[in-house]
């Protein structure tokens, strides 16, 4: 193939493959049946957290309906900073002063205890018996936290986070609050990373889907089904074809550059790759995707063939000349 030929299916190529991403983008917004939360009475909050037989309390003492914002679902979010902005909040906020306890909001065991970006420090319970794990955000790293282990409903866990380490910093502080959510099934049901998977305070999926479930809801009705909450029944496919469909595209991209580089001689290849590769290799992982790692693995083989071929190349032009 004519280098230049070359040259301008890889660059249409690149043009293709980057408007995908933003159509994905584009199609993947909340879908418009998503319910929204309901107004949930807090005046037994007391009698949950002091009752030993019932199964929930809520995760601060004394809560109170002018604490409680940002419930579940309740809106979008609009963040300036992607056009991936239309998101679901999917948790429940507790405006408590920095420093104030915060408890199991069942029996379990910690799953998860560590920092994370904006959460500051965050404390995953998952919940077993019930089917259930509950996620504890903007919580605080300089204080006590609990590590790993069982803890029983009402056990203390942690303390609310100061505006400077509750994922906030000097420069932006974040007022304190507790970022509370419960969702069927357990944290390794939703493995790997990205802000969706396991952690997510905003997701642009309906949350229901993901078995997203109103804290207070599940606290207030204090009741259990059965066989534990059931894990959403989502459609693998509905939640993934986008990414499926936009990692094939980039994995066939990334092999026949790939074989280009071996077969070609010397050529501009792929300038253009080089610079896509990582930028999208980058998306994937944040998405969580295994795929991410064959696209790693294959970059680097990509560049230690670049590099054998440009130290080749040096070695013959320096034996020129020295010919002449
Ligand atoms: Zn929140």
């Amino acid at each position: 193939m004519n280098l230049r030929v070359y040259y301008i299916s890889s660059t249409i190529i690149s043009v293709i493959l980057l408007s995908t991403l933003v159509l994905v983008q584009v199609i993947a917004q909340p879908s418009e049946y998503c319910y929204q939360s309901e107004n949930m009475s807090l005046s037994h909050a007391n009698l949950y957290a002091n009752d030993v037989s019932l199964p929930f309390r809520f995760p601060v003492d004394n809560i109170t309906q002018d604490q409680l914002s940002g419930a579940v679902f309740a809106s979008y979010g609009y963040s300036s900073a992607s056009f991936d902005s239309k998101q679901y909040h999917v948790a429940e906020d507790y405006h408590k002063p920095a420093g104030s306890p915060v408890y199991a909001m069942a029996d379990g065991i910690v799953s998860f205890s560590g920092p994370r970006g904006g959460y500051g420090w965050l404390v995953i319970i998952d919940h077993p018996a019930l089917n259930l794990y509950s996620l504890y955000g903007h919580l605080s790293p300089s204080r006590w936290y609990i590590e790993s282990g069982q803890v029983q409903k009402g056990q203390l866990i942690a303390y609310l986070g100061d505006p400077d380490e509750n994922g906030g910093s000097k420069e932006n502080p974040l007022v304190p609050h507790l970022h509370f959510g419960i969702r069927s099934g357990q944290r390794a049901d939703y493995p790997s990373m990205g802000e969706w998977r396991w952690t997510a305070g905003w997701i642009k999926y309906c949350p229901q889907d993901l078995g997203w479930l109103q804290p207070s809801k599940i606290i207030c009705s204090q009741e259990i089904p059965d066989s534990g909450f059931h894990n959403p029944k989502v459609n693998f496919l509905a939640v993934w074809w986008q990414e499926i469909l936009f990692s094939a595209l980039i994995l066939i991209a990334a092999i026949s550059a790939l074989f280009s580089t071996i077969r070609k001689g010397y050529s501009f290849l792929v300038a253009g790759y080089s610079i896509l590769f990582p930028i999208v290799t980058w998306y994937i992982f944040n998405r969580g995707l295994v795929v991410s790692y064959a696209l790693i693995a294959l970059y680097a083989i990509f560049i230690i063939i670049q590099m054998g071929k440009f130290i080749r190349r040096k070695q013959i032009s320096k034996a020129n000349a020295s010919d002449e």
